[in-house]
């Protein structure tokens, strides 16, 4: 039963096509589904291969706001290093943050671990078969627990992420604005998740948002679902999901210090385990400070300003960078020294250059050093929103 009121179109198309939406999609992602490396495909299905409910966690923990295609070199790294949730357990928090650098939000790499944990400790090593009971792990909301549900599990919760949220808001037109409609879209989602094969319509579903109804220029004529589809009807379906204007992100100002040993070593430091990267690697940088429109450029030229410094040195200005985090924009100037030993009163260490990629460095620091050493990095993940 529907929580909302429909339309008479959203009600007669949604009786009417209750089932067929779930038998068309899952012809479709029978021909077309994507191959990822977490993924059992429907001809490994058929062939009996059960998906592995630690794979399917993980993908969806490092899925999070971050592209397929910068996960998968991840999760095959992170997979091959810990092929299960004993040997993750077994880890160390600090191993696992050094595995995750780059992918963003580390807090997610935390709760990774204590999730690996728990389930070691209390659950006998083997995730909870249900909603309720996922949902009770470190880490796993709403969104991950009916993911792990219906894909490892085969249990037919609905499954809605930014994608399906695309699809679903054109499927039915829906007009309420995000994430207002996040309820009206749990609902329909809900709706035609079918009984038979949940995980597989989840993941079409998801395949269908990324490769067909995109957010520009959705390929409607390709799409299993369009005699289905009331925004493709209308002839609008770029439309949906009805956004709020975009506000603009503030900008907050800093300075970041490359210390160079003479045997080619870079200075680190750990940020506190609490707050934005908590945790992780960094460089000595100064605080993040926003400009309020009523600074002058002198002003705002000091929160970038070599004074910064964590002391005195013959400091050369190298560039600057600019980080887009979710919440704000981060301009950094980098500034360059040589020193022969450690700064003083820093709890730091000497990292040779060609070992940073070992680091736990978020993107945000290996820009930094790369400003210094432009090879010290081979490649840095893409990301939606990357921190
Ligand atoms: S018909 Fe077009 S808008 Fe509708 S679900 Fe398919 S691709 Fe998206």
């Amino acid at each position: 039963m529907l929580k909302d009121p429909l339309s008479p179109l959203q009600s007669e198309l949604s009786a009417a096509s209750d089932a067929t939406e779930a038998i068309k999609l899952l012809a479709w992602y029978d021909r077309h589904h994507r191959v990822l490396p977490w993924r059992v495909t429907p001809p490994e299905h058929r062939k009996g291969i059960k998906p592995d409910p630690y794979r399917i966690w993980l993908s969806e923990i490092m899925l999070q706001q971050t592209t397929v295609e910068a996960v998968k070199a991840y999760f095959l790294k992170f997979t091959s290093k810990w092929p299960d949730i004993q040997a993750l357990a077994d880890a160390t928090e600090d191993d696992v943050l050094r595995g995750w650098a780059g992918l963003g939000y580390y807090s997610r790499a935390r709760n990774l671990k204590k999730c690996a944990d728990m389930i070691v400790s209390a659950h006998n090593g083997k995730f909870p078969a249900s909603v309720e009971g996922l949902k009770q792990l470190p880490g796993i909301g709403d969104y991950t627990s009916a993911a792990i549900a219906a894909i490892a599990f085969n249990i037919p919760a609905a499954v809605v992420d930014g994608n399906v949220e695309r699809v679903v808001s054109r499927l039915f037109a829906i007009k309420t604005m995000m994430p207002q409609a996040k309820a009206e879209i749990r609902t329909f989602t809900q709706q035609i998740t079918p009984q038979d094969r949940p995980g597989d319509f989840a993941q079409a579903m998801m395949d269908l948002g990324a490769t067909i109804c995109t957010p520009k220029k959705p390929a409607c004529l390709a799409c299993p679902l369009q005699d289905n589809c009331m925004a493709s009807t209308q002839g609008e379906p770029e439309i949906y999901p009805v956004k709020p204007p975009k506000k603009p992100r503030p900008i907050r100002y800093g300075a970041a210090f490359i210390i160079l040993s003479t045997q080619r070593q870079i200075y680190l430091r750990k940020r506190d385990d609490k707050g934005l990267l908590g945790g992780m690697s960094e460089v000595p940088n100064s605080d993040w400070v926003s400009a309020t429109e009523a600074q002058s450029p002198q002003e705002i030229a000091q929160l970038t300003s070599v004074e910064l410094a964590p002391f005195t040195s013959n400091w050369q200005a190298s560039g600057s960078i600019t980080h887009i985090f979710t919440h704000f924009e981060l301009r950094l100037s980098i500034y360059k020294t040589e020193a022969a030993d450690l700064p003083p009163s820093n709890n730091g260490w000497w990292v040779a250059a060609d070992a940073l990629s070992d680091e736990a460095l978020p993107t945000v620091m290996k820009k930094a050093i790369s400003a210094v050493l432009p090879d010290a990095f081979k490649q840095v993940a893409t990301k939606k929103a990357p921190v």
